[in-house]
């Protein structure tokens, strides 16, 4: 199939997005994701089968074209779900707005990745300006009871993104009694710090909004009783990060 016929399962699109990437962006939502976090606030996206939309790449771009002066300091960011699922049409997505001058951004678990399949990742990334990188959680057992899946191939992709020099934000969300851990967090730090292709970090405090969605769908919310992180975590979470990358810095 020619990358001008190939079609992405897409969720939704958001035309005026703030908080995903640099500037105002334009978001394509992808539907389809292997992970089930527990505080995850799109569980309308994780099955592929549910798809009510499929785009053509100029389908997509054609959104971002007429609203074009909105990003001029922006750009556009791939998230979900999970785009890495379609890669084939993430990379002709990538490709096509890269052409065309178009910043973009991808938010990704990276658990898709694995290093026996990182070769069909090589083309998209040289046309990635930024990686949105969620770390849910470093231990690998609390990672796997927090999403179902294991951190490994996510540790994976960071490394494989570090080699090839592409600039992520890491991104990591504290929950009361699950990510909330002085011992996770000093070891995220450490893992972090090491990163040279570390641009920024983003330590997101763990809040309830979500749960609404989970009403509507009629799923029961997994997290039910855990209360919103305050502040005061929030700065502690914050010393802990702190804490392990200046131990692996002054280290190394
Ligand atoms: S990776 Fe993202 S979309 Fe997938 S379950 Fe987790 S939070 Fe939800």
């Amino acid at each position: 199939m020619s990358q001008s016929n190939i079609k992405g399962k897409i969720h939704s699109i958001e035309t005026f997005g703030t908080v995903d990437g640099p500037g105002i962006r334009y978001v394509v939502f992808f539907q389809g994701c292997p992970m089930r976090c527990q505080y995850c606030h799109n569980p309308d996206t994780w099955s592929l089968a549910d798809c009510k939309e499929e785009l053509t790449v100029d389908e997509v771009l054609d959104g971002f074209f007429r609203n074009r002066e909105f990003y001029k300091n922006g750009g556009l960011t791939a998230t979900g779900g999970e785009p890495l699922m379609q890669l084939d049409f993430l990379t002709a997505l990538f490709k096509a707005a890269r052409e065309k001058g178009i910043d973009t951004c991808l938010d990704t678990s990276g658990v898709v990745f694995s290093p026996a399949n990182a070769e069909s990742f090589e083309e998209l990334i040289k046309y990635t300006n930024l990686v949105m990188l969620d770390i849910k959680s470093i231990d690998p057992e609390k990672h796997l009871a927090l999403t179902g899946q294991k951190n490994d191939n996510i540790i994976s992709f960071c490394r494989f993104l570090e080699e090839r020099k592409v600039p992520v934000r890491i991104r990591h969300v504290v929950v009361p009694q699950k990510t909330f851990v002085k011992e996770d967090l000093v070891k995220l730090g450490e893992f972090v710090g090491s990163l040279r292709n570390l641009k920024e970090l983003e330590v997101i405090p763990y809040h309830t909004l979500g749960v609404k969605k989970y009403n509507q769908l009629g799923i029961d919310y997994p997290l039910a009783g855990i209360e919103d992180l305050t502040k005061e975590d929030l700065s502690i979470a914050k010393k802990y990060i702190l804490e392990g990358i200046k131990k692996i810095r002054s280290a190394g």
